[in-house]
């Protein structure tokens, strides 16, 4: 999601004169977007900020010209003042509910007294009604933002304090930036949201839509070829969104649904809602209506009171799903969470040997998943280039990354999408031919 703000933020400060810059040295306006999910992300932010105030102070002293400098994102969510208090070089601090503001809070920073600027409300206009602005270039694929927050309120998680309540953006909307998104030759759509299957609107019915419904509109734009959503939550999990994976061809074979953990109790501490059997079920009804997708999902380990035999659930739930890929996280302590006050924390070496368990088991069925692709033909959008001269970058419709070699060398190819004959798979990615289209 903050690729997604980023890019908004570029596309909104473009009329402004602003434009990309991949060096910092001398950049007139230095906007460092920021995550607040775990701790590590929140101490990368104050390591940056003393990065970023070295190259300000040497562009002033060679130059004589002043950096503007904001810190958007959750992190400027949560610790605002406290930003300002440890980085007084920081001019502005906005919000993910307020950066639509960034125009002015940018020309309200006086160059000679270096006013300061904090926006973290959370505004009652919907930011997206302000976020018109024109989109220039995204690339074969591009992220389209249809949910954000959240009213769940996990007790690990900080999501419902710093992105706020659950919103769903209006159907219109997003049709009309997934349509501005194909106009710049986008030809895959990611739709985002902390919970993207809590989506809800009113329909061009009149009846209320869920995101299967909406995945079948967008898949009518011609021009838009594979769609994609993240991240589930296993509650919102409907049977018309598990119907689309079945009959949905544009709706790519892949699920992201986390779990977090396999023992109920830590689950209930969680206050997730819902149980691993249930979770279960879920993942069995949507192989039902399509054996092939791949599953994905997120685990903590060390949550607040989890034992050797909490442990052993989640194993055993991982060896039950059998996943494609997944993503898995030590417990980090969130301030302002329930969870921060739990008496009972986990020591940090179990936390990591418990990870590596976790990890080795979800890497072992990663590779074992993408080693039965071999010999299979998949059909992939062509990304970028690779590192490596005369080498390509796709995405498989299970969401792996796929490296090959063009026939003639000077051919543009990204943006196409190619047949591959898939022949290696290692633990993150996979090689494949092209086969020929006469
Ligand atoms: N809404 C999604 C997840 C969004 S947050 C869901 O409920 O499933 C993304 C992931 O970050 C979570 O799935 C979780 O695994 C991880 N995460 C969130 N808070 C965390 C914390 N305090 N410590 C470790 N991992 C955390
Ligand atoms: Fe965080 Fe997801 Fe739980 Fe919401 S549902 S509180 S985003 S983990």
């Amino acid at each position: 999601m903050n690729f997604y703000d980023s890019d908004k933020m570029t596309d909104l400060l473009k009329p402004h004169g602003y434009q990309l810059d991949d060096n910092e040295d001398d950049a007139d306006l230095i906007v460092l977007n920021t995550c607040h999910i775990r701790e590590k992300a929140v101490e990368k932010t104050y390591s940056e900020l003393g990065r970023i105030r070295d190259k300000i102070n040497t562009r002033k002293a060679n130059t004589g010209k002043k950096s503007i400098v904001a810190v958007a994102g959750c992190v400027a969510q949560a610790q605002g003042k406290e930003i300002m208090k440890r980085s007084p070089w920081v001019d502005i601090v906005v919000g993910p509910q307020s950066y639509q503001n960034l125009p002015e809070l940018i020309a309200k920073v006086d160059p000679i007294n270096k006013n300061k600027n904090i926006s973290i409300d959370f505004p009652t206009i919907p930011k997206f009604d302000q976020l018109n602005a024109t989109i220039e270039e995204r690339g074969p694929s591009a992220f389209l933002t249809i949910q954000e927050g959240c009213d769940k309120f996990c007790t690990f998680c900080v999501v419902p304090y710093t992105r706020g309540a659950e919103y769903s953006r209006p159907l219109t909307s997003i049709i009309g930036e997934a349509k501005k998104l194909v106009d710049v030759g986008v030809k895959e759509i990611t739709l985002l949201g902390q919970n993207v299957n809590a989506w809800s609107s009113k329909g061009l019915d009149n009846e209320n839509w869920g995101l299967g419904k909406l995945i079948d509109e967008l898949a009518k734009i011609n021009e838009l070829k594979f769609i994609r959503y993240t991240t589930s939550h296993p509650l919102d999990m409907d049977i018309e969104l598990i119907k689309s994976h079945r009959d949905n061809k544009k709706l790519m074979p892949y699920l992201h649904l986390p779990v977090q953990s396999g023992a109920d109790n830590v689950l209930k501490m969680m206050n997730r809602k819902h149980t691993s059997k249930q979770y279960l079920k879920i993942i069995e009804k949507v192989r039902e209506y399509n054996p092939k997708i791949a599953i994905s999902g997120d685990f903590i380990v060390g949550f607040p009171g989890e034992t050797e035999k909490d442990h052993l659930s989640t194993l055993n739930l991982i060896k039950q799903v059998n996943y494609a890929q997944a993503y898995s996280f030590k417990y980090s302590k969130r301030p302002g969470t329930p969870g921060s006050v739990f008496l009972n924390h986990v020591n940090e070496d179990i936390k990591n040997s418990r990870l590596y368990e976790v990890q080795e088991l979800l890497r072992s069925q990663q590779l074992s998943f993408n080693k039965k692709t071999i010999n299979t033909t998949m059909k992939v959008l062509v990304l970028k280039k690779g590192k490596k001269k005369n080498q390509y970058i796709g995405r498989s419709p299970f969401n792996q990354s796929v490296y090959f070699s063009p026939y003639a060398n000077n051919e543009n190819l990204i943006g196409s999408f190619l047949d591959l004959n898939i022949t290696e798979a290692f633990q993150n990615s996979l090689k494949g031919n092209i086969i020929p289209n006469f």
